[in-house]
């Protein structure tokens, strides 16, 4: 990172979702990432080891990751069904509780 920030105000990390594409702070967003013992999981500390990706708090948001291939391609990592169902289980409950 070698360019000057445009916004020097707000220095919390950036992500952008992998569904939606929209860009916010790192916080507002669920991180999931694929370890390198086991599937890919949510990760609610944000700071597990392994390839991460994030996806917003909404439910279309996980939904369209989920659907597609978009989150495996982000995380380099291949979802069994199991894998996946669970994971939008995950991120209902998790919904649920941030509103
Ligand atoms: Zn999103």
């Amino acid at each position: 990172m070698t360019s000057i920030p445009s916004n020097p105000t707000r220095h919390t990390p950036q992500r952008t979702c992998v569904a939606c594409r929209q860009v916010k702070d790192k916080r507002e967003f669920i991180r999931l990432v694929n370890t390198p013992e086991s599937d890919v999981e949510i990760d609610t500390g944000g700071r597990k080891a392994g390839r991460g990706a994030y996806l917003c708090q909404t439910l279309e948001c996980w939904e369209t990751g989920l659907k597609g291939n978009r989150l495996e391609h982000a995380l380099r990592g291949r979802f069994t069904r199991d894998n996946r169902e669970q994971l939008m289980k995950q991120a209902r409950d998790l919904i649920k509780g941030a509103n």
